[in-house]
């Protein structure tokens, strides 16, 4: 090997020093310094951050640099033996004790622990309030101190969270019984009641609060029509974006049917969803991880406590149920901070099912419609509605639902970036609305705008609407167009429709000031999509034939040691790579991302890729 490693031993005192040698980083993200200041002056902390803030390195950091023994609780195994394993690999002294592993192991891992040479110890909430684990955390207070608590996904302490865990609400104890030892509490929620609710269920003590913005600044939103033929918009879609992606579909049946779809397509994907079991679903996910497969194809039951930074695309084939699921569900993409594309396919025919989802909500026992519940979706819906049909920022409308305001020209948006002006429809609503009343506000949308266009459907003559003079008075529009405005009229309550599951239209008196001329409508009609760019394959620049190449590399290395590629190294430090393109291990420590640990143990196998690389161009 021709390459060395440099010989300078640096000292890790400060945060910013530890931040490169231990995780390679050259800064700290909004709030992470002041954070871990806190955390080394034994503050307690609640950390409200959103997916891919970089939460984990306001506990990882302290931990490092403080003495003794820092305990992390985490919910979910899976999410926890990641992040054990991507510390080791940054040669960080980490382990986890859970309940998959034998009477042996543990027995092992303590003597480790006691020994000091674990830095960060991640446990099951359950775990930790049994007795033999807390005598152990006797024995390790006694001997090496326990430097911190961190409480991750804290909000699983609130009921009024959705992911509520009662065991978390015994992690109150383990205050009372450690008293000096400070609390760090950690999620990505949004809603205030949460945030005050853990602060008070933890007990924690003139705690030091960070609560970021939400927003994402990462992430490209995307509103588009859904097509009439919306498989083969997916697949084009798909083929166009490079990286891993997720795709959510409202049913499982649906999940299934678009799996086949894209793998008969030769697009490798993966479905899950609840009826599944777990074992395949475990194995599905894992497969995704390791970018095995690049899309997954999922229900909304996919996502929970996943940990793959670098899905470059989220796209919502139906309709989301509500707009906080569709901000968490869309924020899976892009957690490493690189650019990603969340993309929502709205349709009216969604909005049905839904709807009809909703009808659906009764009494198990009783039969009778549940009424409470149906109107807080029905809201949702709406709130899910308005963000699709909204012509300002989408940020603002996503953030504003999280009482944070955003003052929008976010240049990241479809809205934003193509702003729709609104549109002058006030004759062709007048059409409309004299076609509702001279059809005696008996029939529905489809109905009215067939009547409009001129059908002459059975339907149609039998009725003998094809002598109204309203009939065939609206062929210079589409029918998607007059569906647009329709769906806005009744948006903007100028117009009514019954919801007793036949969906018939009805006049209102704001109907009638529109039609008496005392009333403007306006409507946004959305961006068509441009006509499809084609990419051109020999115009990929130099920098991304490196990245792909070092990703081959990378893949190979994580299935050597059995972990996912993100472990060995981020996609943000591959793209640096293939700019910069390296070809000193001197140069490549400046990397972001490249830690001592990594540089000695990767750093020449990278290096030589890019010398060869290099040659060759
Ligand atoms: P969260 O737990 O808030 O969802 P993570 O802690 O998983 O986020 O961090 C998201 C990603 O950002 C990880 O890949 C992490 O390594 C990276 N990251 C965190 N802090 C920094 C930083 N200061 N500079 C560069 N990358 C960072
Ligand atoms: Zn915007």
């Amino acid at each position: 090997m021709t390459s060395q490693l440099p010989s300078v031993q640096v000292e890790v005192n400060t945060p910013e020093q530890a931040l490169k040698h231990y995780f390679g980083y050259d800064s700290f993200r909004p709030g992470q310094l002041q954070i871990v200041e806190a955390a080394l002056q034994n503050q307690d902390g609640l950390v409200i951050m959103p997916t891919g803030g970089g939460k984990s390195l306001c506990y990882q950091l302290p931990a490092l640099l403080k003495p003794g023994l820092t305990i992390v609780i985490s919910p979910l195994i899976a999410l926890m033996q990641d992040q054990v394993q991507a510390l080791q690999d940054n040669g960080i002294g980490a382990t986890f004790l859970n309940s998959t592993l034998n009477g042996l192991e543990v027995r092992q891992r303590g003597q480790q622990i006691l020994s000091g040479q674990i830095k960060l110890l991640y446990v099951a909430p359950e775990r930790l309030l049994t007795e033999q684990f807390l005598l152990f955390l006797d024995q390790v207070t006694a001997q090496i101190g326990i430097a911190t608590v961190a409480i991750d996904e804290a909000h699983c302490v609130s009921e009024w969270g959705h992911d509520f865990r009662p065991e978390y609400r015994q992690l109150r104890s383990l205050r009372q019984r450690y008293p000096d030892v400070p609390v760090l509490a950690l999620t990505a929620t949004a809603t205030a009641r949460v945030q005050q609710d853990i602060m008070e269920q933890l007990g924690l003590q003139q705690p030091f609060v960070h609560i970021a913005s939400f927003n994402r600044p990462n992430l490209h939103y995307e509103v588009r029509p859904k097509p009439k033929q919306p498989y083969r918009e997916l697949l084009r879609l798909i083929q166009q974006t490079p990286g891993s992606g997720i795709i959510y579909c409202l049913s499982r049946k649906k999940v299934d049917e678009i799996t086949q779809k894209l793998q008969a397509d030769g697009v490798e994907a993966l479905p899950y969803h609840a009826g599944l079991n777990d074992q395949v679903r475990q194995k599905n996910q894992t497969r995704f991880i390791r970018d095995d497969v690049r899309v997954m194809v999922a229900t909304i039951a996919f996502g929970m406590g996943i940990n793959k930074p670098d899905v470059r695309f989220v796209i919502h084939y139906d309709l989301p149920r509500n707009l906080e699921g569709y901000y968490q569900e869309s924020g899976r993409a892009g957690r490493d901070g690189e650019p990603a594309k969340c993309l929502l396919l709205f349709s009216y025919g969604d909005i049905r099912t839904i709807e009809f989802l909703i009808d659906q909500k009764v009494d198990p026992l009783t039969s009778e419609p549940l009424e409470a519940e149906q109107q807080i979706a029905r809201q949702q819906l709406r709130q899910v509605i308005d963000y699709a049909e909204g012509i300002e920022c989408r940020r603002t409308i996503q953030l504003g639902y999280f009482g944070e305001r955003f003052p929008g020209s976010c240049a990241n948006c479809d809205n934003c970036l193509s702003p729709r002006a609104p549109q002058d429809w006030t004759i062709e609503a007048q059409k409309f609305l004299s076609c509702v009343a001279r059809c005696q506000e008996r029939f529905g949308m489809t109905y009215i705008i067939d009547v409009l266009r001129g059908s002459k459907e059975k339907r149609i003559l039998a009725n003998r609407h094809d002598q109204l003079s309203t009939h065939g008075i609206g062929k210079d529009h589409s029918a998607e167009d007059w569906r647009i405005l329709g769906r806005s009229l009744i948006h903007q309550g100028l117009l009514d429709e019954t919801t007793d599951g036949y969906s018939v239209l009805k006049l209102n008196p704001l109907s009638w000031e529109v039609l008496r001329k005392q009333r403007l409508v306006h409507i946004a009609l959305p961006n068509r999509p441009t006509a499809a760019r084609t990419v051109s394959t020999e115009a990929k620049a130099n920098a991304e034939m490196l990245f792909e190449q070092l990703r081959k590399l990378r893949k190979q290395i994580a299935d050597e040691q059995a972990v996912p590629p993100y472990v060995v190294f981020a996609d943000s430090s591959l793209r640096l790579m293939s700019q910069l393109q390296p070809q000193t291990i001197d140069a490549f420590s400046e990397i972001s991302g490249v830690g001592s640990h990594k540089l000695a143990r990767y750093g020449p196998r990278f290096v030589e890729e890019i010398q060869a690389f290099c040659r060759a161009q």
